[in-house]
């Protein structure tokens, strides 16, 4: 182990997480800013690390988990990666300065909604255009989605407009992704797209967990494809599977009334990703789950592929498979 790991390790041991979280029960409301509160269960557990003795924490709504480093990170660090170095020590310099999460931080937060012009705000910019190509996205399809950008100012007027704090916004530009359910504005994701890593997101305050991709689903007598995450959607969509959608939110936050949404539907697909088989084990009931409500059969790409808008991208018989999964067993 290199010293800095050493020094980082003992840094981990040498602060209590609950101290830092003022979090005393074994199970507490989530006191991270991304988590979405669509009302306020207990989700947020800290445990002793059996492997390392290190105090641990996990919520198993967001799906976060980390030690007490990684919970300032979380919490105070814009787009905070746990591999970076660069936001690993400006964790610690917080801890280290004395930070603890003021208790205000993991109040439980009142039912609010997003006005639904708020996405209005974000329009489709240069920038997010360019990403978009690079996750193989046309600027026509983000455009049908609501998809648009949020650069330093007009982040801080929507939230201006929402009465949120604005002091944590820099200089980093957003892709904006809106979830609609009836035409009501659920939530805005908002992606850094100069992060490397996938999955790395923020919810506007004020954001519920929903459906990208509702109306796609939403009382359909098709066959339905419920993939992982809000790119995939739009992926597949492009590529003409025009009957698909993904949850914006953790595992844990999958409505279990959101099968009556997909009742018409004649077949149900879940694609997952191909993750090491670890972090698939550790995934399996998270699977379980999704498949449960939408009660849908679940499949992966190939194994050479992580995730499906990997496969779709790079393997012209992608899209063949994944009709062929659609209508399995469907009666034309
Ligand atoms: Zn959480």
């Amino acid at each position: 182990m290199s010293d800095s790991l050493t020094w980082l390790r003992r840094i981990r041991t040498n602060y209590s997480l609950r101290t830092i979280t003022g979090l005393t029960r074994k199970v507490s409301v989530c006191p991270l800013p991304s988590h979405v509160h669509s009302n306020n269960t207990a989700s947020f557990s800290i445990f002793i690390d059996r492997e390392t003795g290190v105090e641990k924490w996990h919520c198993f709504g967001c799906g976060l988990r980390g030690d007490v480093v990684d919970i300032i990170g979380y919490a105070k660090i814009p787009g905070y990666d746990p591999i970076k170095a660069e936001h690993i020590k400006a964790a610690v310099s917080l801890l280290r300065a004395g930070y603890e999460m003021s208790p205000t931080d993991h109040k439980p937060q009142t039912k609010k909604t997003l006005p639904p012009d708020l996405y209005r705000m974000f329009p489709l910019g240069d920038k997010v255009i360019e990403y978009g190509k690079t996750r193989g996205l046309t600027a026509d399809t983000l455009e049908a989605f609501g998809v648009g950008q949020a650069d330093k100012n007009t982040l801080v007027a929507a939230l201006e407009r929402l009465g949120e704090n604005a002091s944590w916004v820099t200089n980093r530009t957003y892709m904006t992704l809106p979830t609609f359910h009836f035409g009501a504005l659920m939530m805005i994701k908002l992606r850094d797209i100069s992060a490397r890593s996938k999955g790395r997101f923020i919810a506007m305050p004020g954001s519920a967990p929903g459906l990208f991709g509702f109306s796609n689903i939403y009382n359909k007598s098709f066959p339905i494809a419920i993939v992982k995450g809000e790119i995939p959607v739009m992926v597949l969509w492009q590529r003409g599977i025009e009957h698909v959608a993904a949850p914006t939110a953790g595992e844990g936050m999958i409505d279990e009334k959101w099968k009556v949404f997909v009742s018409y539907a004649t077949n149900r697909i879940v694609i997952g990703d191909n993750d090491p088989q670890k972090v698939k084990d550790k995934l399996a009931a998270a699977y379980v789950k999704r498949c449960h409500v939408f009660g849908a059969k679940l499949h992966f790409p190939p194994e050479e592929h992580h995730d499906v808008d990997d496969w779709v991208l790079s393997d012209p018989r992608a899209m063949d498979t994944i009709r062929q999964w659609l209508y399995e067993g469907v009666h034309l």
